[in-house]
């Protein structure tokens, strides 16, 4: 039987300077061509059965088939990276002005790791295994474009997962594996108000319909949103992030423009916020004598965890690492990602894999200037992954 633990153990020096190499190329946005030649040059040294890059097509997708009968399991990894000047002094730090300040660098060389550790046991693997590499997570675009490309289909994932690594949730150390069922991590969506009056002297308030009035009026009641309406036991944010209005102490504005960012962990909270915020802004003008016109951009769906697939992954970390080193992530974050896409098309399963100094000193948050990552504990995303993949139930 192929042991996944040693095999991982032992890739451990590859995935790092895998890490390293992808580290000093940081690229953003839907288009990574450094970072995508090097992620296809070692799929195809490695010998997978198919890769799809470019063509009009977004990220990279390989398939691993196996030599038993099964389903399609997909594992995500994102590669993209942050418009962040780095200033880790490491050796393979960035010059371009790009940083890998949120890890996705280690992502995309443990899913290099996870194909080589499938690839040395292809035999023992049930179904086949789609390797999907994605770029853009950071603006929320990559996961979109590339299931708009078709990366669910041809053929069809039946299930899917991904891991986080880094420092987002806290109380862990490395060595250490978080897993959660459920709501993992927030929907993310934005909005904006334009409040529209009637413009005029300041010395001459009856003559005019003032639009900061009914702003100031909708920032106070939407915070009665998640106060009054949302159970506390479903956690959600509404921020008003922006207010823009006005030009001169003594002039009343034509127009009052607010945004701000909605975070919810369940889909009919979602609606319930986007609903409310509409009619608030809108009443709130009216009681005023103005309009309000709202508008919404919906970011992504909450990360929401696979009861099945996570008791699986579950079993699969406390293989690789022990049950003593396996915990529950206690709370959600309000931070989004766009992993929630895929797990919307198919039950799956994301994981954190905390990647902390011991030296506190070293731990800087994500996508800071200094963010880096305790590179002992690579080989054990690959290591749960391909364990996953070769023990999950069919
Ligand atoms: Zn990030
Ligand atoms: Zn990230």
């Amino acid at each position: 039987m192929f042991d996944v633990r040693e095999r991982a153990r032992a890739l451990q020096e590859q995935i790092v300077s895998w890490r390293r190499a992808l580290h000093a190329t940081p690229e953003i946005g839907l288009e990574a061509p450094v970072t995508e030649r090097f992620i296809v040059d070692e799929l195809a040294k490695m010998g997978v059965d198919s890769i799809v890059h470019g063509g009009g097509k977004h990220g990279i997708t390989a398939l691993i088939k196996g030599g038993r009968p099964g389903g399609v399991l997909g594992i995500r990894a994102d590669y993209d990276a942050l418009r962040i000047t780095e200033d880790t002094g490491l050796p393979f730090a960035a010059t371009n002005g790009n940083m890998h300040a949120c890890g996705h660098d280690a992502h995309a060389a443990m899913l290099l790791g996870t194909a080589r550790l499938l690839l040395d046991c292809r035999e023992e693997l049930p179904g086949s295994v789609k390797l999907i590499f994605q770029p853009s997570e950071e603006d929320g675009k990559g996961a979109d474009a590339m299931i708009r490309d078709g990366v669910m289909e041809d053929p069809a994932v039946d299930s899917v997962i991904g891991l986080h690594t880094g420092n987002l949730w806290k109380g862990f150390k490395h060595g250490e594996v978080g897993y959660r069922f459920g709501a993992l991590m927030a929907a993310a969506d934005w909005f904006k108000v334009t409040f529209s009056g009637k413009g005029g002297h300041g010395a001459t308030p009856h003559l005019t319909i003032d639009p900061l009035a009914m702003a100031a009026q909708a920032v106070i009641m939407l915070q009665q949103i998640v106060s009054r309406e949302v159970n506390p036991f479903d956690p959600a944010v509404v921020t008003v992030g922006m207010i823009h209005g006005g030009a001169m102490p003594n002039i009343i504005a034509q127009e009052c423009v607010i945004e701000g960012t909605i975070r919810c962990m369940s889909q009919s909270v979602r609606d319930h916020i986007t609903k409310r915020i509409h009619e608030i802004c809108e009443e709130a003008a009216r009681a005023l004598r103005g309009s309000a016109l709202v508008s919404f951009g919906a970011g992504t769906p909450p990360v929401l965890n696979d009861r099945a697939v996570t008791e699986d992954l579950k079993r699969a970390m406390e293989d690789i690492v022990g049950a003593e080193n396996v915990h529950e992530v206690e709370e959600p974050t309000m931070g989004a990602e766009d992993m929630a896409l895929f797990l919307e098309r198919a039950p799956g399963s994301f994981f954190f894999l905390p990647a902390l100094f011991d030296d506190e000193s070293r731990n800087f948050p994500h996508h800071h200037p200094k963010f880096d990552l305790n590179e002992e504990v690579f080989w054990i995303g690959p290591a749960v992954m391909a364990h996953y993949a070769l023990t999950r139930r069919q």
